[in-house]
Protein backbone atom coordinates (compact mmCIF):
# COMPACT_ATOMS: atom_id res chain seq x y z
CA UNK A 1 0.00 0.00 0.00
CA UNK A 2 1.38 3.43 -1.07
CA UNK A 3 2.76 6.01 1.59
CA UNK A 4 1.21 9.37 -0.42
CA UNK A 5 -0.31 11.44 1.99
CA UNK A 6 2.77 11.53 4.04
CA UNK A 7 5.19 11.98 1.11
CA UNK A 8 2.58 14.99 -0.42
CA UNK A 9 2.43 16.44 3.45
CA UNK A 10 6.13 15.71 3.67
CA UNK A 11 6.67 18.21 -0.16
CA UNK A 12 4.39 20.44 0.83
CA UNK A 13 5.86 21.72 3.44
CA UNK A 14 9.39 21.32 1.84
CA UNK A 15 7.81 23.53 -0.53
CA UNK A 16 6.90 25.84 1.82
CA UNK A 17 10.19 26.00 3.27
CA UNK A 18 11.87 26.65 0.20
CA UNK A 19 8.99 28.82 -1.78
CA UNK A 20 6.89 30.92 1.13
CA UNK A 21 8.56 34.27 2.88
CA UNK A 22 6.88 33.06 5.63
CA UNK A 23 7.83 29.83 6.52
CA UNK A 24 11.54 30.33 5.79
CA UNK A 25 11.86 31.89 9.08
CA UNK A 26 10.13 29.58 10.97
CA UNK A 27 12.01 26.31 12.50
CA UNK A 28 9.35 24.02 12.61
CA UNK A 29 5.30 23.60 11.45
CA UNK A 30 3.19 21.17 11.12
CA UNK A 31 1.26 20.34 7.46
CA UNK A 32 -1.52 17.99 7.46
CA UNK A 33 -4.55 17.00 5.58
CA UNK A 34 -7.62 17.94 7.69
CA UNK A 35 -9.77 15.06 5.98
CA UNK A 36 -7.48 12.49 7.34
CA UNK A 37 -9.18 10.10 8.93
CA UNK A 38 -7.92 6.36 10.81
CA UNK A 39 -9.48 3.35 9.20
CA UNK A 40 -10.15 0.52 11.40
CA UNK A 41 -10.58 -1.77 8.49
CA UNK A 42 -7.02 -1.41 6.80
CA UNK A 43 -5.53 0.29 9.92
CA UNK A 44 -4.17 2.68 8.15
CA UNK A 45 -4.42 6.46 7.66
CA UNK A 46 -6.24 7.61 4.53
CA UNK A 47 -8.16 10.71 2.56
CA UNK A 48 -11.58 10.71 2.84
CA UNK A 49 -13.79 13.03 1.10
CA UNK A 50 -16.66 14.91 3.19
CA UNK A 51 -20.16 15.37 1.84
CA UNK A 52 -22.59 17.60 3.70
CA UNK A 53 -26.39 17.29 4.32
CA UNK A 54 -28.16 20.08 5.24
CA UNK A 55 -31.71 20.79 6.11
CA UNK A 56 -34.23 23.37 7.34
CA UNK A 57 -35.59 21.80 10.54
CA UNK A 58 -38.59 23.25 12.01
CA UNK A 59 -39.02 23.06 16.38
CA UNK A 60 -42.10 22.37 17.55
CA UNK A 61 -42.41 25.88 19.04
CA UNK A 62 -42.27 26.39 14.80
CA UNK A 63 -38.50 28.61 14.99
CA UNK A 64 -36.76 27.34 11.92
CA UNK A 65 -33.02 26.17 12.20
CA UNK A 66 -30.42 24.90 9.62
CA UNK A 67 -29.41 21.56 10.46
CA UNK A 68 -26.25 19.86 9.20
CA UNK A 69 -24.24 16.78 8.96
CA UNK A 70 -21.12 15.31 8.04
CA UNK A 71 -20.36 12.49 6.71
CA UNK A 72 -17.36 10.94 5.07
CA UNK A 73 -16.86 8.70 2.07
CA UNK A 74 -13.85 6.47 1.42
CA UNK A 75 -11.71 6.70 -1.51
CA UNK A 76 -11.54 2.76 -3.13
CA UNK A 77 -8.54 4.55 -4.97
CA UNK A 78 -5.64 6.52 -4.45
CA UNK A 79 -5.89 10.20 -5.26
CA UNK A 80 -2.52 10.49 -5.99
CA UNK A 81 -0.82 7.62 -7.47
CA UNK A 82 -4.27 5.26 -8.52
CA UNK A 83 -3.41 2.71 -6.55
CA UNK A 84 -6.03 0.37 -5.37
CA UNK A 85 -6.79 0.74 -1.91
CA UNK A 86 -7.02 -2.63 0.39
CA UNK A 87 -4.88 -4.59 -1.72
ZN1 LIG B 1 -0.81 6.60 -3.56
Amino acid sequence: MCNCIEKTEQRYKEHLKENNKTFKEIEDFEVGFTNKAFLMSSCKTEIVLPIEVSWEHRAKSGRVSTKRKVSSFTMSYCPFCGEKKGD
